[in-house]
């Protein structure tokens, strides 16, 4: 069977098991939709946010990209991130990075001749964290350490570039409840570690910002 027909038909099967558990299901999920949390994670596709959280449709605006990266000037992500808060008015957003990731594994291995033009670029990101913590990550002595530490420390990094955004800074100065949450997945035991919490200042001196185990 193709690959189109087989996924159609899981599709049938689920669509109809659900509204057979739950007769008004779509017909609430058509009307609108109140996540409360947007999720910005990795395009890899072992990291299926629904499954991973056992959510349901509804609960979870989502935007992926290749290693996870808040890029100030993609708008892309940003116009997801402006509906999310400013409409949606989500009370979360989780960035989440996870080991074994092939993108950030490419930015450490990959030289910038590779052919692969537009994941190269995408991925300098990357590369210049790496620069800001060579020496830590250069000491490890596997490539998936290296790898795992670095999609750490740029889980880090993405949230807290996330909090510096224009839109989550204004939505803090005008009150709205909203918590920044950096989470590692690991894909041996299918877990999530956080790694690093920003909630909404208390004042006007900017995000309190909480460190994370380093585990
Ligand atoms: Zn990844």
């Amino acid at each position: 069977m193709r690959i189109i027909d087989q996924l159609l038909l899981q599709n049938k099967a689920w669509a109809e098991e659900r509204a057979a558990l739950d007769p008004d299901f779509f017909l609430r999920l058509s009307q609108t939709q109140r996540p409360h949390t947007l999720w910005i994670g990795c395009s890899d596709s072992r990291v299926s946010v629904n499954v991973i959280t056992e959510t349901e449709p509804g609960e979870i605006f989502v935007h992926r990209n290749i290693a996870n990266l808040v890029v100030s000037t993609d708008f892309n992500l940003l116009s997801v991130i402006e509906y999310a808060v400013d409409v949606l008015k989500v009370e979360l957003i989780i960035l989440c990075g996870h080991e074994s990731c092939g993108g950030v594994q490419a930015a450490l291995t990959m030289p910038d001749s590779h052919e692969l033009i537009f994941v190269g670029t995408w991925l300098r990101n990357i590369r210049d964290i790496y620069r800001l913590h060579r020496q830590e990550i250069d000491i490890l002595d596997s490539e998936e350490d290296r790898v795992n530490r670095l999609s750490e420390l740029s889980a880090r990094e993405q949230a807290h570039n996330l909090a510096q955004s224009f839109i989550i800074q204004r939505a803090w100065q005008r009150g709205q409840p909203l918590t920044i949450h950096g989470v590692m997945y690991s894909l041996k035991t299918g877990t999530l570690r956080p790694v690093a919490e920003i909630a909404s200042p208390p004042s006007a001196l900017g995000p309190a910002i909480k460190g994370g185990s380093k585990q």
